[in-house]
């Protein structure tokens, strides 16, 4: 009888587990699905302090706790602009606090339909003995601080992981390192119901072409899934945040067609079809750049199993800073200037872009910034 006791509480446990598990891995596909689909993407305003900083400093605002709040509310309060966004990655300073009128930016988010996001990693360090490859660190405490963002709100999350090119680089060990740190990453998101968005980006940095590009991207695919796979990752809760093929920035610029053409292929080669979507970061391009030449893989007659969305941080945000140019004043002609690039993004992702958005001061302008940080 104790025996049978004993064994119901082990069932009756079981079943709890399970199902636990199950809502857990059903709210996962749920979220990522509904973040990849067509016609929104993601706003990355996750800059750390450090990295808004230098945007602010380009408009000779302070970087202070006001102005970096001020910034993100005229954001996120653009009317019309959360309709063309099914997520937004904050930083952590900014999943805490509110609009000036005491609204929290999370409730902003989600009464707009966007789920908010979180930047979890801590940016990167140097690989011993290599060229200056870097891994990525964040992973000690990062259960109980997925937790935290899961009860304040977030629902996905950011962990971006960077590679380089060059005569020898990217070295297998930074390939594998990265890799690693990725899916450890993605593991630990979900099992505190984040979806880990996977962001293994290949810095434009160089004068290698397009197809030196393609080769290194290839690889560096190749290796994450193997290893989200080794990890036990549930693919179809997770989002790939990879950087367009194009040529190295001190190359020759080709046609958006082309540079369609060679990132859906490595994708075709590399990303299994489970992953709901794929969205893109911006990578110093400019704004229009970013949005042409996703327009031009929407547009693309080919197998695409995932649909394929931005999210852009510098791309997103260029015209719409110097628009700003930290003033009162400026904030209705800074907000349409992020409706702009909002809608024309929205369009791009269903190929529908005209390349009407072009108009905007700074929205040709280059974004690169050399060896770049988050
Ligand atoms: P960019 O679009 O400015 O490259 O940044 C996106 C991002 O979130 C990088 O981690």
């Amino acid at each position: 009888m104790a025996f049978r006791g004993v064994l119901c509480w082990i069932v009756l446990v079981t079943l709890i587990t399970d199902c636990r598990y199950c809502c857990l891995a059903d709210e996962l596909i749920a979220n990522a699905a509904y973040i990849g689909t067509p016609g929104k993407g993601i706003l990355a305003a996750d800059e750390s302090t450090g990295t808004i900083g230098k945007r602010l400093s380009s408009i000779n605002v302070e970087n202070v706790e006001s102005n970096r709040r001020a910034l993100r509310e005229l954001l996120f309060c653009t009317p019309g602009a959360l309709q063309y966004l099914s997520g937004v990655i904050l930083f952590e300073e900014t999943l805490y606090q509110s609009t000036a009128s005491g609204k929290p930016f999370v409730e902003v988010l989600k009464e707009g339909g966007v789920l908010p996001g979180i930047k979890v990693d801590k940016g990167t360090v140097e690989l011993a003995g290599t060229n200056g490859e870097t891994t990525t660190q964040g992973l000690d405490g990062l259960g109980a601080r997925c937790a935290k963002y899961y009860e304040a709100g977030a629902r996905f999350a950011k962990w971006r992981a960077v590679l380089k090119i060059g005569p020898n680089e990217p070295s297998q060990l930074a390939i594998n390192e990265n890799a690693n740190g990725l899916a450890r990453y993605a593991v630990i998101c979900q099992e505190n119901g984040l979806v880990p968005i996977v962001e293994p980006e290949i810095l434009v940095d160089g004068a290698h072409d397009i197809e030196k590009c393609a080769d290194v991207t290839e690889r560096v695919l190749a290796a994450v899934y193997k290893a989200l796979n080794d990890h036990h990752v549930l693919l179809e809760g997770t989002l790939l945040k990879p950087n367009m093929v194009t040529p190295g920035s001190e190359a020759p610029k080709v046609a958006p067609e082309v540079i369609a053409e060679y990132t859906v292929r490595v994708l075709q080669r590399t990303m299994p079809a489970a992953v709901p979507a794929v969205v893109f970061l911006s990578g110093g391009q400019s704004e229009e750049e970013a949005t042409l030449n996703l327009n031009a893989m929407n547009k693309l007659q080919t197998k695409k199993p995932w649909s394929l969305s931005f999210s852009f941080g510098r791309a997103l945000q260029q015209s719409t800073l110097k628009a700003w140019a930290g003033k009162e004043e400026n904030i209705q002609k800074a907000q349409a200037a992020f409706l702009t690039r909002c809608k024309a993004n929205s369009e791009a992702t269903l190929g529908t872009y005209k390349g009407d958005a072009t108009l905007a001061e700074g929205a040709s302008e280059s974004l690169h910034v050399k060896d770049y940080k988050y």
